[in-house]
């Protein structure tokens, strides 16, 4: 399995200069099976360089994407209109939240919300693609190419599903947008469990965290904790705030280092072999 980062920012899009070494689109990642088929976590800013690198090779995957969302907060859908593979009418998508809790089945609602036309020229049902969207009360899903899923919800304003995907005996673990109370939420270090990768939400310095109850993120210290729970191999570092540029991030990453050496940040465009 390889991993592609083509948004790790949270919150919204950043542009200043000196926050471009890490990236500045919003949440959106690549994930590429051995098959040589894909599969994309989360439609923030990064899917529409996504989508140009899928029509520059001509990805030729007609048949489905899966696009599987950790929740629809806007900087984990705002990239879908700029997604060139959604408006060729040869394309199939699979827009999918997957897991037990969901009070309301709206998924198409909130994606055509986004295209009204106060908002954007172009509907929803105007792009062209066909879209099934996909909202499942499963906790496990396995794909007859070998492929298999695990979804579990987590704590965040109106919630938010994590991830497990595994391969081939690899796994990556994708869990962003998740807040915890006095102690680690144990379902969180379940899903995982002696991950290859962990990507996960480490918004905030652990002083940062302190001001910042309800707002649904963790400190990139609660991250460590997940990871040292659960044994991962490696942590991505993601989410990473808006108002922290490439030197405040670039320091972050050290100081967490130093209790788990295998801690990086999520840099934009970065690739990573399972
Ligand atoms: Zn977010
Ligand atoms: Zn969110």
């Amino acid at each position: 399995m390889k991993i592609t980062f083509y948004g790790t920012r949270g919150s919204t899009p950043v542009a200043e200069a000196d926050f471009t070494r890490i990236g500045g689109n919003t949440s959106c990642i690549l994930v590429t099976f051995n098959t040589g088929r894909i599969a994309i976590l989360d439609a923030g800013t990064g899917i529409r360089k996504l989508g140009n690198d899928l029509l520059a090779r001509s990805h030729e995957q007609y048949d489905n994407i899966f696009i599987g969302l950790s929740h629809t907060h806007w900087d984990h859908i705002q990239g879908f209109p700029f997604f060139k593979p959604a408006y060729d009418p040869r394309r199939h998508f699979t827009i999918a939240i997957c897991g037990k809790g969901r009070n309301t089945r709206k998924l198409k609602k909130i994606f055509s919300a986004q295209m009204h036309r106060d908002c954007f020229p172009v509907p929803l049902n105007k792009m062209g693609a066909k879209f099934t969207f996909w909202e499942p009360d499963i906790t496990k899903y396995a794909n007859r190419r070998g492929v298999e899923i695990v979804a579990s919800k987590h704590n965040h304003p109106a919630g938010a599903y994590g991830y497990r995907i595994m391969e081939e005996g690899k796994t990556l673990v994708y869990c962003t947008d998740v807040e915890y109370g006095d102690r680690i939420d144990p379902n969180v270090v379940t899903l995982s469990k002696n991950a290859d990768l962990l990507i996960h939400d480490a918004q905030y310095t652990p002083d940062e965290l302190k001001e910042k109850k309800g707002w649904g993120h963790s400190s990139w210290e609660q991250a460590v904790e997940v990871a040292e729970q659960a044994g991962v191999k490696r942590l991505a570092l993601f989410h990473h705030d808006p108002e922290h540029n490439d030197v405040f991030l670039l320091n972050m990453e050290k100081e967490c280092q130093k209790r788990f050496p295998d801690a990086f940040l999520a840099r934009e465009g970065e690739v990573i072999e399972l």
